[in-house]
């Protein structure tokens, strides 16, 4: 059996090293806000070439306190791609603020800038983008949308770590950019960790304070936070496992290309990526009208695919009173059509190959 993504075969290579890091922190004696937590926050920035980083419980908090240090009107619209994953839909619905759905562009998957500049009206405060599926947004388009009418910008980079155009990393284009370490993220802990980049040193102290309870010094409250900290046993995993992300990314990026490569042209395939731009290929997904069929006929062959995601944001039971009569044709689309393949950091090239081989006989 080829499975979708095999999570101890994807670790077992650091499993000395994760072990280490494992006893270092139980004999530190220190197991909230500590070295192993200001390392990689060093760490995480530097390797963004981001000037501050700053650790969270999860993508989810990273999404939600983001937009929570800004304090913006309630009832104040955020313009948020209609294929993206719930969570970014929830950070700003957890703020008391109105999630603005935009279509996103069927052939990068990425929020259509033309859509963005149409859905902005006098409400409209912050743009909360996804670099999804591991490829960057349309920066040239959205920055210049983001100037002109005064918005702010938080990128959702839970599957874009290492993402870049132009040199310029997903993450730093923005106010903020949140991130998710999910253990099935290009960089994954252990368990649930997020983290935040930004290069205003001012927006890094706010979120460093609501984090921890809105307090700067132990026992003094400035302002109302949340507990929302990465603890000590993840930043220790998370150090170990960014010293290998380049290898990681590079890895899914050479079996993404075997898929581009040798599939027949029957799958609607992912874009090839431009000469100035990483696509870190947190999933490699394509497109095919007998999807269903399609999943069946790999399973009998033994090979493991998921679907990202099977019902889009304004069809989910939890969300039907806020887009009900609303709808969002190139969302469906892709939700009803997408299906993603095996290509994590443990699969083979031959395993690759060998799903290829069975999809071309589709
Ligand atoms: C994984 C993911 C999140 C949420 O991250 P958690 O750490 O699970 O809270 C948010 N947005 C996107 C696009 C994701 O893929």
């Amino acid at each position: 059996m080829i499975k979708y993504e095999d999570l101890l075969k994807v670790n077992e290579p650091f499993t000395q090293e994760l072990g280490n890091a494992f006893n270092d922190v139980i004999a530190s004696g220190w197991y909230i806000m500590g070295k192993q937590l200001e390392l990689f926050e060093q760490n995480f920035a530097a390797w963004n070439n981001a000037a501050y980083c700053t650790g969270v419980a999860n993508g989810l908090d990273a999404l939600t306190l983001a937009l929570k240090v800004f304090d913006l009107e309630a009832g104040s619209e955020v313009i948020v791609p209609s294929n993206t994953y719930i969570a970014t839909i929830l950070a700003i619905m957890n703020n008391g603020l109105v999630p603005v759905l935009v279509e996103p562009d069927i052939n990068t998957y990425n929020i259509d800038p033309v859509r963005v500049e149409q859905a902005i009206t006098p409400k409209t405060k912050a743009l909360m983008i996804v670099h999804l599926y591991g490829k960057c947004c349309d920066m040239d388009a959205l920055m210049p949308i983001k100037t002109k009418y005064n918005l702010l910008l938080i990128e959702d980079c839970a599957q874009a770590h290492g993402a870049s155009l132009k040199g310029k990393m997903a993450g730093t284009y923005g106010e903020f950019g949140a991130f998710s370490f999910y253990p099935t993220k290009n960089l994954g802990a252990l368990g649930d960790a997020g983290a935040l980049l930004t290069n205003d040193e001012q927006l890094n102290s706010s979120i460093r304070r609501v984090r921890n309870y809105g307090s700067d010094t132990k026992y003094y409250n400035d302002v109302v936070g949340v507990n929302s900290r990465l603890d000590e046993m993840q930043a220790a995993f998370l150090n170990i496992k960014l010293k290998h992300l380049h290898s990681i990314n590079a890895k899914k990026a050479e079996l993404a290309a075997l898929y581009h490569q040798y599939l027949k042209d029957d799958f609607i395939k992912p874009l090839a990526t431009a000469q100035n731009e990483v696509h870190v290929y947190h999933i490699y997904n394509i497109r095919h009208p007998k999807r269903e069929a399609l999943k069946a006929y790999l399973l009998k062959h033994e090979i493991g695919t998921e679907i990202h995601y099977p019902v889009p944001p304004h069809q989910q039971k939890a969300l039907a009173d806020l887009f009900t009569g609303q709808q969002y044709p190139i969302a469906e689309e892709i939700h009803a059509t997408t299906l993603s393949l095996p290509c994590s950091y443990a699969h083979t090239k031959d395993e690759v190959m060998r799903v290829i081989e069975v999809m071309n006989r589709f």
